[in-house]
């Protein structure tokens, strides 16, 4: 071949291997990412949440978004009191799909926490073995799992609170650019929370009300409150226990729909520590529940279990404890987001009075037609609504003194920009340190 040629080709050879360095160099390199694991171990259920995180971006700009969340089959962990080896194997379908979502070089590095609430709460109250019993057999499952488990635990009712706020305010990209904050009401089955900041709260008055944050470089007091038993289905148990002082055969229920009929033990009512000291002496084994669908009577019966008649600060919420003045906005979440969902009553623009009726209608709905328009709906769901809704309503105005007015201060939210609204996000970025205390150093300025 003549050299000519050869030095052409040798020329398109380096001009074609240039041209693709060059593309390559352009194409943006892959994104790495870190991951976190948290489970929920609520009252009534376990879920599992993955979070993802720019590898690059630790503590600093990225922020942390939930990738995937699993629904652990069966009933929450506290249920499992008598069996709790059930309690670790229940969690295995969710963390083998946690290892199918989870990359696997990054299995060994990636955190995983159980944070239990209110149902372990009342557990360990009532058979602190048998709570030890259950976190030993959900340790030991935990432990199997390719992940770094850091540990199980009961979250205090402060922190689920604070945690829940924490949540809220970073997905809204609220905390790092030092905005106005909202608050966080959370609503389980066994307690409920409500947290918020007050310029007129410093924790003085009420420091167990308080918990202090600084937050890239802004400091926040936080009024936060949780009240055990207070969880729709404990206080299901509260109005129940209210209405069968007596110890009657039969009551006549205004929170169910009318045609609503069900035998209900005693013992089950009761088997609680919010109701457990008020079961009525001499009461038969069990009681018929019959619905008669009366939200105002409803709402009459549910204000039985706010106490309202002491209060030593200079103001309350309820049973005593302190609550400075509400400031807005708010975002309720959890069992508040599934009730109101349910009842189209999202929407916090209507006003708090066509609230009412559209739920009064709602509750004066015959269960046969209820039952036959909700075919999909879990049954102990659907009977429960009417209650639910007008338990809302009542803890947000009655309880937390919600006006007219500051009732569309308060939004019913599921996610926040894809990921749930709830207290594990905000516990593991504080588990992990990945919000810092200080403002991130400001990005060094461009070369002139
Ligand atoms: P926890 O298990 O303590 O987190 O509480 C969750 C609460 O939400 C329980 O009272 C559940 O019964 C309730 N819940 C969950 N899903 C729904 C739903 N789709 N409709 C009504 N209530 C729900």
């Amino acid at each position: 071949m003549p050299v000519t040629i050869i030095i052409t080709v040798i020329g398109v050879i380096a001009i074609v291997a240039l041209v693709t360095v060059a593309v390559l160099q352009n194409r943006p390199l892959p994104q790495k990412y870190k991951y976190g694991i948290v489970l929920d171990a609520g009252s009534s259920h376990t879920a599992l949440y993955i979070y993802e995180w720019p590898a690059e971006k630790d503590n600093n700009t990225g922020r942390a978004e939930q990738k995937h969340s699993c629904k652990v089959k069966g009933p929450g962990i506290s249920s499992y009191a008598s069996a709790p080896l059930k309690a670790g194997e229940s969690l295995r379908a969710c963390m083998q799909e946690a290892e199918q979502w989870v990359p696997e070089r990054r299995h060994r590095e990636t955190p995983l926490y159980l944070g239990a609430t209110a149902g372990m709460r009342l557990l360990n109250m009532e058979n602190s073995t048998a709570s030890d019993g259950v976190f030993r057999a959900v340790e030991g499952a935990l432990q199997k799992a390719p992940f770094s488990f850091q540990g199980a635990r009961i979250l205090s009712g402060q922190e689920e609170g604070a945690f829940g706020w924490v949540t809220v305010n970073y997905l809204d990209d609220r905390l790092k650019q030092g905005l106005e904050t909202t608050g966080a009401l959370d609503l389980g089955g066994a307690s409920t929370q409500i947290s918020f900041i007050s310029d007129k709260f410093d924790g003085s008055e009420s420091q167990s009300n308080s918990v202090a944050f600084r937050l890239y470089g802004n400091d926040y007091n936080l009024y936060t409150h949780s009240f055990l038993c207070y969880g729709k289905d404990q206080a299901l148990r509260l109005t129940l226990a209210h209405q069968t002082q007596s110890g009657p055969n039969l009551i006549s229920d205004p929170c169910f729909n009318p045609g609503y009929s069900s035998t209900k033990n005693y013992s089950a009512i009761y088997d609680s520590p919010c109701v457990s000291n008020r079961k009525p002496q001499g009461a038969p084994l069990s009681f018929i529940q019959e619905g008669k669908g009366n939200f105002l009577q409803c709402q009459e019966v549910v204000k039985n279990v706010f106490n309202f008649t002491h209060c030593k600060y200079s103001q309350c919420s309820f049973n005593g404890v302190f609550q400075p003045l509400l400031q807005g906005p708010f975002g309720a979440f959890s069992a508040y987001y599934f009730v109101m969902n349910f009842l189209n009553l999202t929407d916090t623009t209507i006003p708090l009075e066509t609230v009412k009726q559209k739920l009064a209608s709602y509750c004066a709905t015959p269960w046969s037609q209820i039952m036959q328009q909700h075919p999909d709906v879990k049954v102990k769901y659907l009977a429960e609504y009417c209650f639910s809704g007008t338990y809302i309503l009542t803890l947000l105005t009655e309880g937390y003194n919600f006006t007219s007015e500051s009732y569309s201060d308060i939004k019913f939210i599921k996610k926040i920009k894809g990921s749930d609204a709830g207290w594990t996000l905000g516990y593991m970025l504080n588990l992990t340190n990945m919000i810092p205390a200080e403002a991130p150093d400001s990005p060094p300025l461009p070369h002139a």
